[in-house]
């Protein structure tokens, strides 16, 4: 049996064509990141779990609604919590991810999860609300609250948080079961050192976790933001009609060029001196921790890449 969707906190569900549901994040829920559920016709797929188990569970819900039973698969697209931590709410449910995603989990379990102890998690809010006294710009503001938000909601899940990893794992490319096509691609590093793609050739969708996004900036400290760039390129080149980007509302085709400027910017900026104007593609972001934190990863990294001070 299939019927409407209920009502989240946490989502609004969008019927994207038959089977598959894009979930987009509320900004005041808890999930933080965008997921996408699809009806395989050979079981049902939930493409990235969220940052709480609590916020996953609507995920199911809503592809038992939807699909008649609960998902059969999930898929991470990359490491960061946002996206992977509400995994422990699929016991049981095979998760895959790119090898790398999965090493990385297990290389960097014990610090994750330090970081996501109570008494770390309160120290944190504190002082990142300490430091929104010094904030200026509304592009300021929105950037620290989003990060007060997932603070806030990983303290009131803390109880319930358990980092799980992938346990099935692909490189570049898996074909699912059923007869849509649908296949999970990886182009290597960019927003991190493997990210995963899902890709609906017959619906030419996309969803493209953090290597897309809009409206809030990607961050950059996790991947290769040269290699980033080349990915974008690939994605271009599956030409899709529309993309269910990390977060942010479902774009058209071409929004991809947002985080192509983005990116483009950073590193232009980066590899300038410091007192130089920036960019007018990310002069928007100026002040903001998100983009301090991009371009001190940046100018590190092309250092380290390039021999470059
Ligand atoms: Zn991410």
């Amino acid at each position: 049996m299939t019927g409407p969707i209920p009502t989240s906190e946490n989502y609004t569900f969008e019927t994207l064509a038959a089977g598959i549901v894009a979930a987009i994040h509320r900004p005041e829920g808890h999930a933080i990141c965008n997921s996408g559920l699809l009806d395989l016709g050979e079981g049902r797929l939930v493409f990235d779990t969220g940052l709480t188990p609590a916020s996953a569970g609507d995920l199911a819900t809503a592809t038992v609604a939807a699909f008649g039973a609960g998902p059969s698969l999930v898929v991470d697209s990359h490491w960061h919590m946002d996206h992977a931590l509400g995994n422990s709410r699929f016991t049981g449910v095979p998760i895959w991810g790119t090898r790398r995603t999965r090493e990385i989990l297990l290389e960097r379990h014990d610090e994750l999860a330090a970081d996501l102890r109570r008494e770390q998690l309160e120290k944190e809010l504190k002082t990142f609300q300490a430091k929104k006294r010094s904030l200026r710009g509304a592009a300021a503001r929105a950037d620290h609250a989003l990060i007060v938000q997932i603070l806030r909601s990983l303290l009131e899940a803390s109880d319930s948080l358990r980092i799980v990893p992938p346990d099935q794992t692909f490189e570049t490319r898996l074909e699912l079961p059923g007869t849509r096509g649908a296949e999970l691609r990886s182009f290597g590093a960019g927003h991190t050192e493997a990210d995963a793609i899902l890709f609906l050739p017959q619906e030419k969708l996309l969803f493209a976790g953090d290597l897309v996004g809009s409206g809030i900036q990607p961050s950059l400290g996790s991947g290769d933001p040269e290699h980033w760039l080349v990915v974008l390129d690939e994605l271009e080149r599956l030409r899709p009609e529309r993309i269910v980007p990390g977060h942010g509302p479902v774009l058209p085709g071409d929004g991809i060029a947002e985080v192509r400027d983005y990116v483009g910017g950073v590193l232009k900026a980066a590899g300038a001196r410091k007192d130089a104007t920036l960019p007018a593609s990310i002069r928007r972001w100026e002040g903001t921790l998100s983009l301090k934190e991009n371009l001190d990863f940046t100018r590190q990294w092309l250092a380290a890449r390039h021999g470059r001070k």
